[in-house]
């Protein structure tokens, strides 16, 4: 297909040829357009989560049935139609991911494949097409390469990745899109630890739930979000950090720590909720688990009651709580609460277990300790 003027609805700045078509490694091609006008870098102080965006990033368009060129462009809005799926109906999903800058300068990406592959289980859930797994992360580490002086270099500086999709189109009926928008794009971001590796608190939500079997729990797409944001903001107005959710029906069942996965240290074992479809298949999750066992401690996916919840943080049979994933990296839980009571867990400091494994993990995304496991994949220039 020609690209010398804009592919379709969204992206519909007129460029003349691309700068450059690379041919990437399972033969996808990927035109770039560079921007004439790269904005100035952001001083990693000021940087947070999320806040600064790249220079570039990732563009490609599903229409009359097929995936059209896939393009690297300047950052710039899009155009879409305001009867579009996803502004609608929130026909959307997205991924999170981070990239790594070793000390020796290269990058590393943290077990890809495996973001593709839930992004495209995501999008089967809401009736969107699949992106081709390798075009979804060849294409992420091209856009890396271009953008990679946007790579913080200072220790624990990372740059987020965030692949997504959107459903657009011109007629609001309830069905799905007639075209999509798949597009990454990249957000350097500060430490998650920049105050230091501290405990925060949890608030045990039992009037409003995320999921519930047989929902959108398990697909990464955007409403499941949106419904937490009230529910976040009442734990924080009574004090606490992020909420725990709870199954929906009887709510005595412990699922998620606000957008990452729950982990509690119970009787030495690494316990974690089984996946019954409400809880995010969490890559930190698996790794956990996995990194739990080669550290020769016991594991289980088993559900934690909240009323056990209480009662062994109490006795000291819950030693430690921690929750996890791309963004929160392996974060200790020192205090959970509710209406009624609120306990501290152990001694309120993260605990031995937590600190264990959390080296680990990072050890590993930064290139420090020994990946075994083949989860780190280095972007190659
Ligand atoms: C993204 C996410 C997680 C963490 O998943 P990772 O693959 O470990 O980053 C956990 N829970 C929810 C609800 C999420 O959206």
């Amino acid at each position: 297909m020609s690209s010398s003027v804009a592919y379709s609805n969204v992206d519909t700045i007129e460029r003349g040829p691309p700068s450059e078509v690379l041919k990437t490694a399972s033969g996808h091609n990927i035109e770039v357009y560079k921007t004439e006008k790269p904005r100035p870098k952001v001083e990693s102080s000021n940087l947070g989560f999320g806040r600064t965006i790249s220079d570039h990033m990732v563009v490609c368009e599903w229409v009359n049935g097929e995936w059209g060129p896939c393009r690297i462009v300047p950052y710039a809005n899009f155009k879409l139609d305001p009867a579009s799926k996803a502004i609608h109906y929130g026909q959307e999903i997205f991924e999170g991911m981070k990239a790594y800058k070793w000390n020796d300068g290269s990058l590393a990406l943290f077990r890809p494949y495996d973001n593709a592959r839930r992004f495209n289980e995501s999008a089967e859930r809401v009736c969107m097409p699949a992106v081709p797994e390798e075009l979804f992360v060849e294409s992420l580490e091209a856009l890396l390469k271009i953008d990679q002086d946007w790579v913080p270099n200072e220790k624990g500086f990372s740059m987020y990745i965030r692949p997504t999709m959107i459903g657009c189109d011109s007629f609001l009926g309830v069905a799905p899109a007639s075209r999509y928008v798949f597009f990454t794009i990249l957000s350097p971001s500060a430490p998650y630890f920049s105050g230091g590796f501290k405990g925060i608190s949890i608030f045990v939500e039992r009037d409003f739930v995320r999921a519930f079997k047989g929902g959108v729990g398990e697909a990464k797409t955007g409403g499941n979000y949106a419904s937490t944001l009230s529910v976040t903001a009442k734990a924080q107005k009574l004090g606490f950090n992020q909420v725990l959710w709870t199954n929906a029906g009887d709510h005595t069942t412990v699922e998620e720590v606000g957008a990452a996965t729950f982990f509690c240290v119970r009787k030495g074992v690494v316990t974690t909720p089984p996946l019954t479809g409400t809880i995010l298949r969490g890559i930190t999750r698996s790794s956990i688990l996995e990194l739990a066992k080669s550290c020769g401690y016991p594991t289980a996916e088993e559900e934690v009651t909240v009323q056990d919840l209480f009662d062994e943080i109490k006795s000291g049979d819950i030693s430690e709580i921690f929750c996890c994933g791309t963004a929160a990296c392996v974060t200790p839980v020192c205090k959970v609460g509710s209406e009624n009571e609120t306990v501290v867990v152990s001694d309120g400091n993260p605990g031995k277990i937590t600190t264990e494994l959390y080296e680990k993990l990072v050890g590993i995304q930064m290139g420090n300790v020994d990946d075994l496991f083949g989860w780190t994949s280095k972007v190659e220039n």
